[in-house]
């Protein structure tokens, strides 16, 4: 089992990865992966959090980056590098958003929530807003129902880290409120084409697991979500990391198969 491509990769200019853009596409070729993709946190074109995300004036600079690797390194090695982003779902501000991506040529963009009611809950310093057993609830279940409206929204090819919430393992009460919300969330994904990320970050956070979790990849098996890979590297030796475990995973859950960003089918 082997699997060849990456497409959640970060640079230097979210500020907190860090390394060359070129030591992340060496650890690919390394690894044997054949097509990656840069996938940094998009900037909302007028300022949104600017501390943890490129900010739209280092947007030029991001694409003279894949420009320049792609340059480098798609003519002599058997490797792609895709042209990404990772946008978020910023209520109010979708509009901004969308033109942004309308003027630019991504060839994918993943859709990740990390704000619930502007809280960036997935950020270590913001634990003791949410950690009573309310705020978990309140959280788990609102993350969701944004997850849906996202997907409505729909101008994205993946979905992110879909659990992300369990990043610190604080749990819902409710696990089986969570699972409705998401069946909804399958069925409406399915319908629209977009994809499930199985994202090997987790693996080194609190929670040390796959997202999704192996009873989410399952229910989104059944729904037939297809799926592809990301490692969300944030630094050049996370690029395909622990992949191994998460193709054993989705073949655990059912999948015999995953995709690449142009839809071609690949085995497992
Ligand atoms: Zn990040
Ligand atoms: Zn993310």
């Amino acid at each position: 089992m082997e699997v060849i491509c990456d497409y959640h990769i970060h640079t230097y200019l979210c500020k907190h990865a860090v390394g060359e853009p070129e030591s992340y596409v060496e650890t690919a070729i390394k690894k044997g992966l054949k097509s990656i993709g840069l996938s940094d946190h998009c900037p909302v074109p007028k300022g949104y959090d600017p501390e943890n995300r490129m900010i739209v004036e280092n947007f030029a600079e991001y694409k003279a980056i894949v420009r320049r690797l792609k340059e480098k390194f798609e003519k002599i090695y058997d490797i792609e590098i895709l042209f990404g982003m990772e946008i978020d779902w910023v209520p109010g501000r979708m509009n901004e958003l969308e033109s942004f991506i309308e003027k630019n040529n991504f060839d994918y963009l993943i859709g990740s929530i990390h704000y619930v009611d502007e809280l960036p809950f997935d950020h270590p310093d913001h634990i003791d807003k949410w950690k009573s057993s309310d705020g978990i609830n309140y959280v788990w279940n609102k993350y969701f129902e944004d997850l849906y409206k996202f997907i409505q929204w729909g101008r994205f090819d993946i979905i992110g880290h879909i659990d992300l919430p369990k990043k610190f393992s604080m749990r819902p009460k409710r696990m089986d409120k969570i699972y409705e919300r998401l069946e909804k969330i399958f069925s409406l994904a399915a319908e629209k084409n977009i994809m499930l990320e199985i994202n090997t970050s987790g693996l080194r956070k609190h929670v040390k697991e796959i997202y999704p979790s192996e009873e989410i990849l399952k229910l989104a098996y059944h729904n037939n979500i297809k799926i592809v890979f990301g490692s969300d590297a944030h630094s050049p030796n996370e690029v395909g990391k622990d992949f191994d475990t998460a193709a054993q995973m989705a073949a655990n859950s059912g999948y015999k198969e995953y995709y690449n960003i142009k839809g071609k089918k690949i085995t497992l």
